[in-house]
């Protein structure tokens, strides 16, 4: 949006080539592996998503992992196949849409091993020892002991799938051993290899399969194609697990034989953390030194959203090439941005992991803070590009959380007159409250973003302090009217466990986190916190409140601690800390009343009561939408034609409280379609339907 004014000459170096074996990068931007929960089921959609980060400037796009085999799967997760021919056009399309833009493509070849549970194929696993199936899922499946004959076979298979790979265009093609999802980094692990053969032992003896797997993709595709090696260099376990000394050994064993080195942190959940758990560039310590152990380039990710944190792995010596998946998702034109002088446009990911729950549902992938994301083929979203006002239609936008700040900037970028009026003083909404919360700072960039942008534009008019009602809204002479005012949590105690509304007696103080976010604090010291919610909320006021020295019982009728945090790599995370900050946790138990100066919960399957002593119960529980304006308008309809209002839309939480990328993605939503007639009887997106066999 800014005028491009050049490049800083500071953010040359981002911008060299580098030599990877037979090709070469144009720049340092390298867009590492990442799922998106669409894989082979979205083949269009996928090729789309990764062409549209090529044309924004990325060296080097991935893809997620590609099964190489049958007897390797991981359903019911959706990743690629490159399994035999009938997987290639799909594929082809991805690089095709690349290659279109200038970027190298690079795919990530995976053999699941002791992680994939075969649900689809009915193959028996294969892993380096006898050992259960290690999935999110626990599936009551084991691996079985490979034999000479699988090893041979294995490495057959990967060979294959490496020339499959080239010929239908990849340029990187990688060995993958991290992650914990690699039969590769399963034979490096001491602790899953348990082999006493040539395989197992030694590090000398677990590198060899890793080694000749190599070797073989080297012989087979390093004529025209870089092979790369992404390895798992610590799995953050202590010394029973891969860590970064042993890493050394392995990197200092292999050091020139591939083309590229690509180091994370082993499992996903410690790769992938959210910024409540980890910085940007948090995966420094686990890296640094260990490019010096190789002539060849070496890749790392670390959340990096600045380019002078981007220079500074650079100029120290500590990657060669700047991994992002996260920020690539967030913002797909992140190195063009750069390369214009945009900085102040860069939509920065904010650490959620909305993203990943994409993937840990099988669903297509969604961001925060990049409404497109996902919706680049189906909806036909650029992320950069909007197309023109169909008509002249002026707006205003009630509410200024995210669903109103995306709406109002998308709607200005498209030409809109748009006026939008906040409430209260700070513009955020919601982001501005929780961004206040422990850990969660970088949320406020999801207001940042758009408050920038919105600044930018003069056909946007913002009021703050203005809370509007009907009468203001109808006085103002506009045609659509946007209701984007929010929600607020319950203080009944209704959710998913309770669906009718509990009553409190005296002697037991009732709070909300809205209570919490306003400033107020419990007075008493034991604080009982009801999570029926499962999401991030429970866990974070619990930390609020342990900073504010509250003994906090923590009672879910989850069987554990924030649930759906699972599906963004925190729940792990989450419970540890409550464990170690002294919060006492108490599960598969629901609040079921409270007085008296105690709660009472209930088995969630007996029903069996129990009491504990409490000073304060803070519920966090369901929302109801702030939607009285909405009431009060639609009551005054026959007033509408006088005012000149012809529309009047409910968006976001005041619509149906959801997440703060729902939220978004609303406003977004209701920015591209103005104008156009809504499609409701037929999906209004593409889809692709599987073809039927003769
Ligand atoms: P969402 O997540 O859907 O964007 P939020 O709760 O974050 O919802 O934001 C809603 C915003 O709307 C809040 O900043 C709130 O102060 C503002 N708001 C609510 N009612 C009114 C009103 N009548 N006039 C102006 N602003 C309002
Ligand atoms: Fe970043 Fe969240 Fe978007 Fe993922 S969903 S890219 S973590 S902002």
């Amino acid at each position: 949006m800014t005028a491009a004014t050049g490049r800083d000459p500071r953010y040359d170096v981002l911008f060299e080539p580098v030599r990877l074996g037979p090709v070469t990068t144009r720049n340092r931007f390298y867009q590492v592996p990442h799922c998106n929960g669409m894989g082979y089921r979205d083949p269009s959609a996928v090729a789309r998503l990764r062409g549209i980060k090529a044309e924004g400037g990325w060296g080097v796009v991935c893809t997620e992992q590609a099964e190489i085999h049958h007897t390797s799967e991981i359903t019911p997760f959706i990743e690629l196949r490159i399994w035999d021919e009938a997987d290639l056009p799909a594929l082809a399309r991805t690089t095709a849409a690349i290659h279109e833009h200038g970027a190298l493509a690079g795919i990530e070849l995976a053999y699941n091993g002791m992680n994939g549970p075969n649900l689809m194929s009915r193959e028996v696993p294969l892993g380096p020892s006898h050992l259960p199936i290690a999935t999110f899922t626990a599936d009551p499946v084991q691996a079985r002991a490979m034999d000479k004959t699988d090893i041979a076979n294995l490495r057959r298979w990967h060979r294959n799938a490496a020339l499959r790979a080239r010929d239908v265009g990849f340029d990187i093609i990688y060995v993958y051993a991290a992650h914990g999802f690699s039969i590769f980094q399963h034979f490096l692990s001491r602790r899953a290899n348990t082999r006493s053969d040539e395989y197992g032992g030694s590090l000398k003896n677990r590198v060899r399969l890793l080694r000749e797997v190599i070797e073989d993709t080297v012989e087979a595709v390093g004529a025209t194609s870089a092979v790369a090696v992404r390895l798992a260099v610590d799995e953050m376990i202590g010394p029973a697990g891969i860590h970064k000394a042993e890493a050394e050994e392995v990197i200092g064993l292999l050091a020139d034989l591939p083309d590229l080195w690509d180091l994370t942190l082993s499992g996903w959940e410690n790769d992938s953390r959210t910024s409540r758990f980890a910085g940007e560039g948090a995966e420094e310590a686990f890296v640094t030194g260990l490019k010096q152990l190789t002539s060849k380039p070496v890749v790392g990710v670390g959340r990096f959203t600045s380019p002078d944190a981007m220079v500074r792995q650079v100029t120290k010596g500590v990657l060669d090439l700047i991994g992002c998946a996260r920020p690539s998702i967030a913002d797909p034109f992140l190195p063009n941005k750069i390369a214009e002088g945009r900085l102040d446009d860069i939509r920065e990911c904010i650490g959620c992991n909305m993203c990943v729950s994409g993937d840990m549902t099988m669903s297509p992938i969604r961001c925060t803070q990049n409404p497109t994301m996902g919706e680049e083929w189906r909806r036909g979203w650029h992320p950069e590009r909007i197309a023109p006002k169909a008509n002249d239609a002026r707006v205003l936008v009630v509410g200024a959380g995210p669903a109103g700040l995306e709406a109002a900037r998308a709607l200005g970028l498209r030409g809109h007159d748009v006026t939008l009026a906040e409430a209260t003083r700070d513009l955020g909404g919601r982001v501005h409250r929780e961004a206040r919360l422990p850990g969660l700072a970088a949320w406020g960039r999801v207001r940042d973003y758009r408050v920038g942008q919105i600044d930018k534009l003069a056909n946007i008019a913002v009021f703050r302090e203005s809370r509007l009602t009907a009468d203001d809204v109808l006085g103002f002479g506009v045609s659509h009217v946007v209701l984007a005012t929010g929600s607020h949590w319950r203080r009944d105690g209704v959710a998913r466990f309770h669906l009718e509304p509990m009553a409190f007696s005296e002697g037991v103080e009732i709070l909300t986190p809205d209570d919490l976010m306003a400033g107020r604090l419990p007075m008493g010291e034991a604080v009982t916190l009801y999570d029926d919610d499962h999401y991030y909320m429970g866990s974070v006021l619990a930390e609020r409140l342990v900073a504010a020295g509250k003994r906090v019982t923590f009672v879910t009728p989850a069987s554990e601690v924030a649930n759906w945090t699972q599906a963004t790599l925190e729940q792990g995370h989450i419970q540890r800390r409550l464990l170690e900050l002294g919060v006492e946790i108490i599960t598969a138990r629901a609040v079921s009343g409270a007085g008296g100066g105690e709660v009472e919960t209930i088995c969630t399957y007996t029903a069996r009561p129990r009491r504990h002593a409490a000073d304060a119960l803070l519920l966090v529980t369901a929302r109801l939408p702030d939607d009285a304006l909405y009431h009060a308008l639609m009551a005054a309809h026959a007033d509408w034609p006088t005012a000149g209002i012809t529309n009047i839309t409910r968006i976001g939480d005041a619509l149906a409280p959801a997440t703060i990328a729902a939220a978004v993605y609303a406003g977004h939503r209701f920015a591209r379609e103005l104008g156009t007639e809504p499609v409701i009887d037929t999906p209004p997106f593409l889809r692709e339907v599987a073809a039927l066999a003769d």
